[in-house]
């Protein structure tokens, strides 16, 4: 018997490993010293276990360790990168584009935006989630400076094509950031041959703390933003503040083992989640939200006819209907695919996530509890009508 209730939200946010607390806690304690005092030994511990961590981060996308900035996570990445490429680039153009199944940290900074005097495209995807490179291309103007569009789709797990876009947006001198929040540890990501300028990274969805994150600017060739964050001029004068050492530790961390790891743990995952996809598509009315093919292998995002179980009612297992961010609200990503995901009232939608400590009796306990209660709330309401 697992240990209920059963986490299966990997996606709002994961456990962090306990090798990861390992190795942060000394930064808490005795190597407790600020990173910019290089004239004593405790700053200069510090400082060195910052620039290792740096070195980890840089080697899980394979950029430069110069090219890696901190900050609190990927949402102020996303304002960093989106607002900063558009106040330095505002010369040459006011026009961003990006997409409707992004994130609200993407999505509320672009509209933020739009208030200071610049435009914003805001693409739908097709019906699999995926965005069409006909339409991005088409969606590009003169006066574009920034195209912005996530790797890993928070909600649905879909994979876009950042290769080709970005390679849209070389031929075109956009500058092109990308949200990969959700793809670290995932999916190899190869920033020495992908063409992305700007690259937004957070700790917490691969095993790390809160509060943590990084944002890669590219340097060659090289990318100018302008700071949000004004005081002390750190990290290339990109985000002032004192650095956050045994944060930065933690990042470092658990960003090494995604890297050693990954390969293995991912299949792994895949057939756990497989699992529970065909417990579930055993049922009637049960359809895949985003494409299967084109997307990771922790997540799976179903629509359910006929059946509008609260989640709360389900307490032995823990899973989300959205992205934890708008809680209470239905979800912008589903809605954005069109009548695929949202035109049955009594549809429920279930976002199920795996993840690294996830065991296979959790596995088939939660397959067999999520069929249950799916078939008995559907039998128990076919009754009363
Ligand atoms: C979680 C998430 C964010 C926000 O990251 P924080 O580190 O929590 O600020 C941004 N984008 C995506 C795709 C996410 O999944």
């Amino acid at each position: 018997m697992p240990n209920l209730p059963i986490y299966l939200d990997n996606a709002a946010t994961t456990p962090v490993d306990l090798r990861v607390v390992d190795a942060m806690l000394p930064y808490l304690t005795a190597q407790f010293g600020n990173p910019a005092s290089g004239t004593h030994v405790f700053g200069q511990a510090a400082s060195r276990a910052v620039e290792r961590a740096r070195e980890h981060v840089a080697a899980l996308i394979n950029a430069q360790p110069a090219e890696i900035a901190w900050t609190s996570g990927a949402t102020e990445s996303n304002n960093l990168a989106i607002k900063g490429a558009a106040f330095a680039n505002a010369r040459r153009g006011k026009h961003m584009v990006t997409v409707a199944t992004e994130h609200k940290a993407t999505l509320d900074t672009m509209h933020w935006l739009e208030t200071q005097g610049f435009a914003v495209t805001v693409l739908a995807p097709e019906s699999n989630g995926l965005i069409s490179l006909d339409n991005f291309s088409n969606s590009l103007r003169a006066d574009t400076v920034l195209a912005s569009v996530m790797l890993v789709n928070n909600e649905i797990g879909v994979i876009q094509n950042v290769a080709a876009l970005g390679r849209i947006c070389r031929e075109r001198g956009v500058l092109f950031h990308v949200d990969a929040a959700q793809a670290t540890g995932k999916l190899p990501i190869d920033l020495a041959t992908l063409p992305i300028d700007l690259m937004s990274l957070t700790a917490h969805k691969t095993y790390g703390p809160k509060g943590i994150g990084a944002l890669y600017v590219r340097n060659a060739p090289q990318v100018r933003i302008e700071c949000q964050m004004h005081g002390g001029g750190h990290e290339h004068g990109l985000r002032s503040g004192t650095l956050a050492t045994h944060q930065i530790v933690g990042i470092g961390e658990c960003f090494r083992i995604a890297r050693e790891e990954m390969a293995t743990e991912v299949p792994r995952i895949r057939a756990q989640r497989d699992r529970l996809w065909d417990a579930l598509r055993a049922l009637d009315g049960v359809r895949l939200n985003g494409d299967l093919q084109q997307r990771v292998a922790h997540n799976l995002n179903i629509s359910i006819a006929n059946c509008d179980l609260p989640l709360a009612a389900l307490t032995e297992v823990a899973i989300s209907s959205a992205s934890a961010c708008i809680i209470g609200q239905a979800s912008h990503v589903i809605a954005a695919l069109g009548d695929v995901g949202s035109s049955e009232t009594t549809a429920m939608v279930m976002r199920i996530t795996v993840g690294r400590f996830n065991t296979d009796a959790d596995i088939a306990f939660a397959a067999r509890y999520l069929h249950d209660k799916i078939k008995t709330h559907r039998a128990v309401k076919q009754k009363a009508a």
